[in-house]
This record gives C-alpha cells, sequence and structure tokens, in this order.
C-alpha cells in the first residue's frame, strides 16, 4: 500500500490512523483564545474543487486566480504538480484572513474544513479505488482540543460539508495516487502531460477553451449534447477533465475517438514500434559485432 501523504515524525499529525467512525474532542467558534492562529501561518494545498468554489466566489477566471492566489509544487520530484495558497505579501498568513474570520468561509478549501482532522487517502498497487482514513493534528497554538465537545469524524465530516467536497475532488485525488504508486517503471511523466494535468484539474477556463477548439473536436467524437452542456457547468467539466486525463495519462479510453482520428493514432503507435524494434535490432547487432570482435583479440 502506498504511504500516506504526511510524514509522521517531523508533523503535528499524531500518528494513529483513525477510522470515521472514531470521536475527537474538538470545537472552534469566535471568541476562542487562539482565533485566527491557524489562518496567520499556512500551508493550504488546494483541490481542483476548491479552485473553482473559490474563483467563482472572487468572481475571477481559474487563470487569474492560479496567477494570483497561488504557489505550484510538485508531488514528486519532475512530477504532477499541485497547487498551494500564496499568502499574503512578505508574510505567511491567508490572504483571506479578517479579524472577523475567514472572509471566503462557506466556500473555504478542503484542508480549512478538515482541521484538526487530516485525510490520509491510500490506493493499493493493483485498484483504482482509493481508501480514507484520518488522523489528527495537534498543535500547541490550537486550543479547540481543550474544548469539550466530542464528535465522530464522520459527523464533523458532515458538519463541515466535506462529503461534496471529497466527492467532487475524488477523480483528481485517485489520479495523483495513480501517478504515485505507479512508481518508476512507468517512468515520469512528460512536460506535454504534466501542462494537460495542470491545465484540466486546476485552470478551468482554459480546459474550457481546449474542449472547444477545433482540435479537440477532430480527435474526440463528443455528442454535440454532451459538449454543449459541459461548456454550461464548470462542475460537470471538471468532472470530464478527469475522464479526459486518466485517458490521456493512464490509457483508459471512456472517450471515443474519431474514427480517422483512431486510424490516424493506430498508424503513428504502429510506426513507433516499428522504429523502436528496428533501434533495439540494430543494438543487438552492433553488440554481437562487438563480441565476436574481442573474440580475435
Ligand atoms: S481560507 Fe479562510 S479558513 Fe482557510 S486559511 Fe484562509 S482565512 Fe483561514
Ligand atoms: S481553535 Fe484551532 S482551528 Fe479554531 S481558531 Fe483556534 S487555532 Fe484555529
Amino acid at each position: 500500500m502506498s504511504q500516506p501523504d504526511i510524514p509522521f515524525p517531523q508533523s503535528p499529525v499524531l500518528p494513529t490512523m483513525l477510522a470515521e467512525t472514531h470521536e475527537i474532542e474538538f470545537s472552534c467558534h469566535k471568541g476562542i483564545g487562539c482565533w485566527n492562529a491557524c489562518c496567520s501561518n499556512i500551508d493550504i494545498s488546494l483541490t481542483p474543487y476548491d479552485v473553482l468554489r473559490i474563483k467563482t466566489r472572487l468572481g475571477i477566471s481559474s487563470t487569474e486566480f492560479l496567477k494570483d492566489y497561488t504557489v505550484p509544487y510538485e508531488f514528486d520530484k519532475d512530477s504532477i504538480a499541485g497547487i498551494k495558497f500564496r499568502p499574503v505579501e512578505g508574510g505567511t498568513a491567508c490572504r483571506f484572513m479578517k479579524p472577523e474570520g475567514c472572509d471566503i468561509y462557506s466556500d473555504r478549501p478542503t484542508a480549512c474544513r478538515y482541521y484538526p482532522v487530516a485525510l490520509l487517502s491510500m490506493r493499493k498497487q493493483d485498484e483504482y479505488v482509493d481508501r480514507d482514513s484520518y488522523a489528527l493534528v495537534k498543535e500547541d497554538h490550537c486550543k479547540g482540543h481543550e474544548v469539550n465537545r466530542r464528535i465522530t469524524i464522520a459527523d464533523y465530516r458532515k458538519e463541515q460539508g466535506l462529503e461534496q467536497y471529497d466527492e467532487l475532488a475524488r477523480g483528481w485525488r485517485q489520479l495523483v495516487l495513480k501517478k504515485k504508486s505507479s512508481g518508476p517503471t512507468i517512468g515520469k511523466p512528460s512536460l506535454r502531460s504534466r501542462q494537460l494535468f495542470f491545465m484540466a484539474c486546476y485552470d478551468i477556463d482554459r480546459f474550457r477553451e481546449f474542449v472547444s477548439a477545433e482540435s479537440f473536436t477532430k480527435l474526440f467524437d463528443l455528442p454535440q449534447a454532451e459538449k454543449e452542456a459541459l461548456m454550461a457547468d464548470d462542475v460537470a467539466l471538471l468532472q470530464f477533465a478527469f475522464r479526459f486525463l486518466r485517458q490521456v495519462l493512464f490509457g483508459e479510453e471512456s472517450i471515443a475517438l474519431n474514427a480517422e482520428a483512431a486510424q490516424e493514432r493506430l498508424a503513428k503507435v504502429q510506426e513507433k514500434r516499428l522504429v523502436e524494434e528496428r533501434e533495439a535490432a540494430k543494438k543487438r547487432a552492433l553488440e554481437s559485432e562487438s563480441e565476436s570482435d574481442e573474440g580475435f583479440d
């Protein structure tokens, strides 16, 4: 099983994996002594659904949001990227932190909703489905653990609106886990694959342009009505983006190719295979030549 995202030894995450039925003792409310302490020093990764919610809230495009409010980071070296909130200029606080609390509260990201619970998604090498378990984050500054309110993680997730958030980001989480657990045998994704992943996951407005472009229509046989529905609905388009990436990155075809394009693609694959076979044969011949030369010395 792949390792959880969070490195236990150096982090405030307690090293015990918890089930949804586990009860935590926690409450956060205005007036608590540590109010806003957690938002003053942030390290918040965003899911594609977080981006969609916040850029809609701010009334800007996903491209503008990415540029002004986020910084990218790599999950592994030379691998696909994630994004994090960019803190205030020259500081560590969240740009949405206000004295009265979070300025985008009803659209706050997944990580803010979960705190002080950490979601640990894992996946077995031979399975596509991910399995969730949880851990508790205990930081000295957070007094919420001292409040006497017991709640199961399942109820806490409901209270924080996380069922919808997790469901709509599940496709992305599965792609990340699959890429991580495929390991070096599959190789590093090409620059083009990484760019496609970034655009389709985080820059939904550019992905919309990409899907409506002629080159996409030439390659994929997407019924007009389905395309129009996708163009009008960001959430549906995001779920389509995950399908598209499964096809492009892992060859799991669920979007039909145009017959002509499919033919062209097949011809290209066959040509590539032929070139590879020729190269391998050449290499073998050179190796056996040098072996027989050695025999005459
Ligand atoms: S988005 Fe809101 S809850 Fe999250 S860190 Fe920023 S201010 Fe705090
Ligand atoms: S109780 Fe914890 S989560 Fe709530 S404001 Fe204080 S530090 Fe933040």
